[in-house]
């Protein structure tokens, strides 16, 4: 299976979620143009009534490239009215970005999104986007992330400059610094002047770490200290399992930090292989094991999570959990039961759609041809007809505001 990391973006409207993916889609070398959010261009807003109103509100699906990992970047509403989208874009992505606003952190919108990506417990590592605004804060916001989402949020950064003259960060990590300069990043040793206050923090960050894992502690006493290579990996499964939230900054608008969010979705990000089973329900026969791993020779088994057009121009959004799409195939789509035909099978990207032959568990894809597919139907094989579960039960979303 392709290295895939399937991913969300959070925010509060505002916090800067469409600059912020665009940038990443832009550096993934999936746009040739620079969209703004202002002129209608940005490439993630295709619906007219989205640029019009000028924020998201459809849950396209965009992959990309990074690192030889091909990312797909579901886009998630912020705005509340939306949240039926929300829940169906949270269901079927693996891990998610969430953006915060360096001057405002933690938001309620921003909350009660978090609050529902616990319940379906999806991993995620925190961008504390706008560090080049008056009054950008980045310990205040990560310490109102602590304290109003997540306890255990961690801080991998050090921003390099304050407000219109933040240039960079002092990635804590691997012990280095970042500068970017029209767009364009340089690394260096940390200044001298951040030195010491970069050893403490990269110090704390250990000992949190080292705290939560049981190797990691072991060679914290026994070096004394994590190397880079343990820290790292240490800090990706404590992210996998929910324990740690790291805590990235930049400036999405001016090109600064997104290099690094784009390496840290790779780095610590779950892939769809390190996500816990899915639950469904066998309508044929009787299950041994009623759960479902991603595993390309199985049946097939995929959720439609969005469709978007009509007509010829229908695209019917899926992630396979598990088996293999072949264009031409037929469908049976459980809930109504019919059966469809899959004409062509395509990767939307950013500027473009690439037609493929198929698509295999941990896919996310657009098929055309389903005429009549809803938004949380269940497709698989005709003679292996299964029902995904509803992933989580309904719970209030709590506010601890
Ligand atoms: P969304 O509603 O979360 O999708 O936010 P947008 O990406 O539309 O951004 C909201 C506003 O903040 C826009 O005017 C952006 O130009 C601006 N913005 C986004 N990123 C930054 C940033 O890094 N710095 C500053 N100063 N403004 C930003």
């Amino acid at each position: 299976m392709t290295a895939v990391r399937n991913l969300g973006i959070l925010a509060h409207v505002d916090a800067g979620k469409t600059t912020v993916t665009e940038r990443m889609l832009f550096l993934a070398g999936e746009i040739h143009k620079r969209g703004e959010v202002h002129d209608g261009t940005t490439v993630t807003d295709f619906d007219p009534q989205e640029r019009e109103r000028g924020i998201t509100i459809s849950a396209a699906a965009v992959a990309c490239e990074w690192n030889g990992h091909r990312l797909t970047v579901i886009d998630t509403p912020g705005h509340v009215d939306f949240s039926d989208e929300v829940e169906r874009s949270l269901r079927v992505l693996d891990g998610a970005v969430a953006v915060f606003d360096a001057v405002a952190g933690v938001e309620p919108q921003s909350e009660s999104v978090w609050r529902r990506a616990d319940r379906y417990g999806v991993p995620r590592i925190a961008f504390v986007n706008k560090m080049d605004r008056a009054g950008a804060d980045f310990d205040a916001a990560v310490a109102s992330i602590r304290a109003r989402l997540h306890p255990a949020a961690l801080a991998v950064h050090l921003p390099i400059g304050a407000e219109a003259g933040f240039a960079g960060v002092v990635d804590l990590v691997r012990m280095r610094a970042l500068v970017w300069e029209s767009g364009t990043v340089t690394v260096s040793p940390i200044p001298a002047e951040l030195e010491q206050i970069a050893r403490e923090r990269r110090r704390l960050m250990e000992e949190a770490v080292a705290e939560r894992h049981s190797a990691a502690l072991e060679e914290f006493y026994a070096r004394p200290g994590l190397s880079d290579v343990t820290l790292a990996a240490a800090l990706r499964e404590l992210t996998l399992s929910g324990e740690i939230v790291t805590v990235l900054c930049g400036a999405a608008y001016r090109d600064i930090g997104v290099e690094t969010l784009l390496d840290a979705v790779v780095e610590y990000l779950p892939s769809p292989l390190d996500r816990p089973p899915v639950r469904f329900e066998w309508l044929c026969g009787e299950p041994s094991e009623p759960v479902l791993t991603p595993d390309p020779s199985d049946p097939l088994v995929a959720l439609v999570f969005k469709v978007q057009g009509t007509g010829s121009g229908r695209r019917t959004f899926v992630r396979i959990y598990a088996g293999t799409l072949r264009k031409g195939e037929s469908v049976l789509d459980v809930g109504a039961g019919r059966t469809e035909r899959i004409a062509r099978i395509v990767r939307v990207q950013a500027d473009r759609h690439t037609e493929v032959e198929q698509a295999v568990a941990g896919d996310i894809v657009a098929l055309i041809g389903p005429k009549s597919a809803r938004a949380g139907a269940t497709l698989c094989a005709p003679d292996a007809p299964v029902l995904l579960e509803p992933p989580v039960a309904a719970e209030p979303v709590v506010s601890v505001a």
